[in-house]
């Protein structure tokens, strides 16, 4: 590791603040037993969690006027770390298990299935992995509903039966809302159907938006205006005895045409390397069998300042992952790679699509790490 942006990364603080912490203090909120309650949420009847993909607390402080609602509810808010990597596979399963990445074992966009000469891309699935099996952990659903808690999902249809779906948040009630106003009519319904619930609302547009445009575009505030909105019409229709929150799963840095590291391009960096996984902002590499030091010297080496780069051991040290339990270890790459600033580890033959998207995340930088918790209470 190099020294100099070591210092300066944003480790999640688990235990103490981070989604996993949100989701088990949710459970708390509700009376669950066992469940810790780091955040010190109040106890409450209901809990709605609405999760907009992609809404970084250093992206919503800077956007005030497009999200007049969300913003005033930052003076009273507080800002939690995503967790490695900052990434809606690994961060919507932090929150449905309350687990850190390290023990849930969802630990990035793109991972090594062991013993297998394949990566498997965590949002499309792979029909030979098994979801359950992937992610054994119970989530937060069957524990609210273990405990006559009712336990719903509201989100887009087509996310509804997918394998992510399936490891991640399985056991809830599906709610099945495409449209903005639906979701608020949704989440309502299931809040005032139930005397005590969990209900979560999970919103991706913001987020597609970002990648597209970038986080810095005009597309991107005038989005943010209608989750400004949702969330408003959320907080307007809570029955009484209900705590909303509002999180988002990561937030986002946009890679200008300097700041993008071509691994396809650069010599060195594909040399030795057997499956290289992740996505730019984070990278799972893992090296051909006795190579995995010369990897990370070719990868310290020719990044420099631009990344943290560790062995797989030296990340686990670090804490990046949380605790790690021993089986999920080989889903680490033998190195991993975590841009600093606004770099991007793009590899335009490999993932054509995904080096050319605009706005990016998954590292251990503020604009990555931070998102907000943000609460209205209806009691
Ligand atoms: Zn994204």
């Amino acid at each position: 590791m190099t020294a100099e942006p070591m210092t300066s990364a944003t480790v999640p603080d688990y235990g103490e603040g981070t989604l996993p912490d949100l989701a088990t203090s949710l459970l708390a909120s509700l009376g669950v037993d066992d469940a810790p309650n780091p955040l010190g949420l109040v106890q409450a009847r209901r809990a709605c969690l609405l999760i907009v993909d992609g809404l970084g607390w250093e992206l919503l402080r800077a956007h005030q006027a497009a999200a007049p609602f969300l913003s005033e509810l930052t003076n009273t808010g507080r800002a939690l770390t995503a967790g490695f990597p900052a990434t809606t596979v690994t961060s919507l399963t932090s929150l449905g298990t309350g687990l850190p990445p390290g023990r849930h074992g969802m630990l990035g966009y793109q991972v090594a299935v062991p013993g297998r000469d394949r990566l498997l891309n965590g949002l499309r699935w792979d029909d030979q992995v098994d979801p359950v099996s992937w992610q054994p952990a119970p989530t937060i659903y069957q524990r609210a509903a273990a405990a006559d808690i009712a336990a719903y999902r509201v989100a887009a249809r087509g996310l509804e039966k997918t394998g992510f779906s399936l490891a991640a948040m399985r056991g809830a009630t599906y709610r099945p809302a495409d449209s903005l106003g639906a979701l608020v009519a949704q989440a309502s319904w299931a809040l005032a159907g139930s005397d005590r619930a969990l209900v979560t609302v999970y919103h991706a547009d913001l987020d597609g938006t970002g990648h597209v445009f970038g986080s810095q575009s005009e597309a991107w505030s005038y989005q943010l205006a209608h989750v400004d909105k949702l969330a408003e019409q959320l907080a307007s229709s809570l029955p009484s005895g209900t705590a909303l929150y509002v999180t988002a799963d990561h937030g986002m840095v946009d890679a200008g045409p300097d700041d993008r590291i071509d691994v396809d391009l650069v010599p060195g960096l594909r040399d030795g390397v057997a499956l290289l996984g992740g996505e730019p902002r984070a990278r799972h590499v893992y090296a051909v069998p006795g190579a995995a030091s010369d990897v990370l010297a070719t990868w310290q080496g020719v990044l420099g300042s631009r990344a943290w780069v560790a062995s797989r051991d030296e990340a686990i040290e670090a804490g990046w992952f949380g605790p790690v339990d021993e089986r999920f270890v080989p889903r680490i790459g033998d190195v991993v790679a975590a841009p600093a600033g606004s770099w991007a580890l793009i590899a335009t033959k490999a993932e054509p699509l995904e080096s050319s998207l605009a706005g990016m995340h998954g590292s251990l930088t503020p604009s990555d790490q931070f998102v907000p918790l943000l609460s209205v209470t209806s009691i």
